[in-house]
């Protein structure tokens, strides 16, 4: 690695501060650094010396020989040309944390290409670089310093065992800072993308959790609309309940009050449907007020008319925004598709099938007056009608019976 000795200039005492670090005597310092175990070399300061003269290089090495900063030794490794130093920073110690470079070699720019090669080309901006020189005419100090990116500039004639030390101090305290701050970049980067892993985690969890939630919802309003469809629902003819038809009387009246619109409602009984049940037992009775009912439902057309099983076999058909007229109107085809039905009775004296008898009733409700009113004057009509023989319907409104009218 290190040439043959050249001829010494000067002799200096190693541990003299103005010892001027050109040598008179040739120093027989091997290259120690070669024959070092790996892990040590891996835990040292690299230092590559580039420089064509042979004493230089010996010099630098006796002058910081078992120097250790922080507690790790320095690693000499020699250049004796440009290229040779390029090589040694690419390939064999692209990790060094020094260079020390001669300017004047194979060219008398040849180490301020070498500066330009490591900064621009290998991209390496961690290692710091004293430049040293023994011809300051062909690279002037304040035109290099201010182009180049070194950390010193040094005339080789200058140039003491101290002075030498500080300048290589100074420049390893500044790239320990410079790996320091690239090592917490690194960890940062590292962490950087293990919160944004962990943050795309939550946001699928938090997405999913969503959706459950969105379904368990859904599930639970169709629940509810089940149960509320059960609940207002008369189990035996499959038509709204008692109960349904309460709420939805209020819900109408109290609504059609403050539009003043008509609201009408008709009550529905089977006549002699008593005679019926002891003549063809209790479930074919149920089965003829399921068929009533359902007779009943396919007439309304409307989504907002209602027909409700009122109780025993009496319905109710609550119609609202419901004329006097179409409300008759109504109640005439009730009363034909029931009869269309032919429900044969044999025990009625009114008739040789099912009938009805019904109360109509009509209001445009007001405030003043209380919502059972029209169920009870419809309750008169139906009364009215059953009095008058059955198989009728009777119209009512606030003052009077209207008029009867029989249906055969
Ligand atoms: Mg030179």
């Amino acid at each position: 690695m290190i040439p043959p000795n050249q001829p010494s200039k000067s002799i200096p005492e190693e541990n003299n501060d103005d010892f001027i670090i050109l040598l008179d005597e040739p120093l027989d310092l091997s290259d120690e650094a070669a024959t070092l175990p790996s892990d040590l070399l891996a835990n040292a300061w690299k230092i590559i010396i580039v420089d064509d003269e042979p004493d230089v290089h010996r010099a630098t090495q006796l002058a910081l020989k078992n120097l250790h900063f922080e507690g790790k030794p320095l690693m000499f490794f020699s250049a004796y040309s440009a290229e040779a130093g390029k090589q040694l920073i690419t390939v064999e110690h692209p990790d060094a944390a020094l260079i020390l470079l001669d300017v004047v070699m194979e060219t008398n720019d040849a180490g301020l290409k070498v500066i330009q090669y490591i900064r621009e080309e290998l991209k390496n901006q961690q290692v710091r670089i004293i430049l040293r020189t023994g011809h300051p005419g062909e690279a002037p100090e304040e035109a290099v310093i201010l182009t180049y990116d070194i950390n010193d500039y040094k005339l080789k004639v200058e140039l003491t065992r101290q002075k030498l030390l500080t300048s290589v101090i100074s420049a390893l305290r500044s790239y320990r800072d410079i790996i320091t701050i690239d090592q917490q970049r690194l960890e940062l980067a590292h962490a950087l993308v293990q919160l944004r892993q962990t943050q795309l985690q939550l946001e699928e969890y938090t997405h999913t959790l969503e959706k459950k939630v969105a379904e368990r919802t859904s599930d639970l309003a169709a629940a509810n609309r089940e149960l509320y469809r059960l609940v207002a629902l008369d189990s035996l003819t499959l038509i709204a309940n008692r109960r349904h038809f309460d709420e939805y009387w209020q819900q109408q009246w109290q609504l059609l009050t403050q539009q003043r619109h008509p609201l009408s409602l008709l009550l529905i009984d089977v006549d002699h449907f008593k005679f019926y049940n002891d003549y063809y037992g209790h479930q074919a009775g149920d089965e003829c007020l399921r068929a009533v009912a359902q007779g009943i439902q396919r007439v309304l057309n409307r989504p907002t008319d209602l027909v409700a099983r009122y109780g025993g076999e009496e319905f109710v058909v609550v119609l609202p925004y419901t004329s006097l007229k179409g409300a008759t109107k109504l109640a005439d085809a009730i009363m034909t598709e029931i009869y269309r039905l032919n429900l044969v009775h044999l025990k009625s004296p009114v008739s040789d099938r099912i009938t009805l008898s019904m109360g109509i009733f009509c209001v445009t409700p007001q405030a003043s007056m209380t919502s059972d009113a029209p169920i009870a004057q419809a309750d008169k009509a139906l009364y009215q009608a059953k009095q008058a023989g059955r198989n009728r319907y009777f119209i009512c409104d606030l003052i009077d019976i209207i008029c009867p009218s029989q249906w055969s």
